[in-house]
């Protein structure tokens, strides 16, 4: 089982070695962390798997602002997320765009997490399935042949305290399964108090935590939570 922190734009170089002393992952659970790219080369000195939060599709050229997969993997670094809902909503990325990134971070041999989910209003209007489809299938078309995993995480539980209910969950993992037979991670005002009974559903693979990452004791508590489903 996975658990992996998203750190958003929190924690410098500094902050990032305070945590890394502060946190020992447990037993039996695969931790990752995200942090910005700022501290990413801090975050690889140390000993657990670190990932980046997006990645360029080309491996050079004038992309300002941006960081090529090859460039991470230079940094120690073993993979990143990509069309994390912030992405999506905030800087315009596109699904084409998010499916790019995914199959140049595999290519340059980096894991992968891709994210999809679905807005409120997406809900509500009875689009859910339409709307993880094409995500999932952009992803998955790009990506044939690669090992990577996809986060399933409802833009209206993102940040907000809102979870799904582990059947919502339960369900939307099914269905992305249904289109790409990968590891699905759960992510979505994830903390210690609901992890055990999210991770708990037969198509929820892990978690992908934003605010409750960034504490080393909430992120600890995650992982434990994990632990105790993967133990038969
Ligand atoms: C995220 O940023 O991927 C996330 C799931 O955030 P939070 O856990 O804070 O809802």
């Amino acid at each position: 089982m996975v658990i992996a922190g998203n750190w958003k734009m929190f924690k410098g170089p500094a902050e990032t070695r305070a945590f890394l002393e502060a946190f020992e992952p447990p037993e039996g659970v695969d931790v990752v962390i995200c942090p910005p790219t700022a501290s990413l080369h801090e975050a690889a000195r140390g000993p657990l798997t670190v990932y980046a939060q997006n990645a360029h599709w080309e491996p050079e050229g004038p992309y300002t602002g941006e960081v090529a997969p090859e460039m991470l993997a230079e940094l120690g670094v073993q993979g990143t997320l990509v069309g994390h809902s912030e992405r999506r909503q905030l800087f315009g990325e596109t699904d084409e765009m998010v499916a790019r990134r995914a199959r140049a971070a595999l290519t340059a041999g980096l894991g992968v997490i891709a994210c999809v989910g679905e807005t409120l209003e997406q809900r509500e209007s009875g689009d859910m399935g339409l709307v993880l489809k094409i995500q999932v299938e952009a992803i998955a078309y790009a990506c044939e042949g690669h090992d990577y995993a996809i986060a399933y995480e409802p833009v209206w539980a993102i940040g907000t305290g809102r979870t799904a209910t582990p059947q919502q969950a339960q369900d939307a993992h099914a269905f992305v399964k249904g289109i790409a037979d990968v590891p699905v991670l759960y992510g979505g005002s994830v903390k210690p108090e609901n992890a055990e009974e999210l991770l708990s559903q037969p198509s929820v693979d892990g978690a992908l935590v934003g605010g409750a990452s960034l504490e080393p004791g909430s992120f600890h508590a995650i992982c434990e939570a994990a632990v105790r489903v993967s133990t038969p």
